[in-house]
């Protein structure tokens, strides 16, 4: 039988800079609806949604860059982009 291997990142917060300042889209979750199968957790790039421990999910939007992968990835649609003020 062949071994496979794989590597896994570990999200983790924004490797250069906090990117809340220049985002034009941000992240609305509603709790209400998430399943908490954190599939977003896994998914944000910039490690800007943070893992509770009861598996809850929060977004930090200093750390977000508003690229829209956790909304369009969420199952459940529980997290929706909205366009910054
Ligand atoms: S919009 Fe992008 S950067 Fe922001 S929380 Fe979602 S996946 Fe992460
Ligand atoms: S992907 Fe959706 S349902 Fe899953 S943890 Fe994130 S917000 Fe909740």
């Amino acid at each position: 039988m062949r071994e496979i291997f794989t590597t896994i990142s570990r999200p983790v917060k924004g490797a250069t800079e906090k990117t809340g300042q220049w985002r034009t889209f941000k992240p609305l979750l509603d709790k209400k609806k998430c399943t908490r199968c954190l599939r977003c957790w896994i998914l944000c790039p910039d490690g800007a949604i943070q893992r509770n421990e009861d598996e809850s999910v929060e977004i930090n939007l200093e750390y977000c860059k508003g690229c829209g992968i956790c909304a369009n990835e969420c199952p459940v649609k529980a997290i929706r982009m909205v366009r910054e003020e």
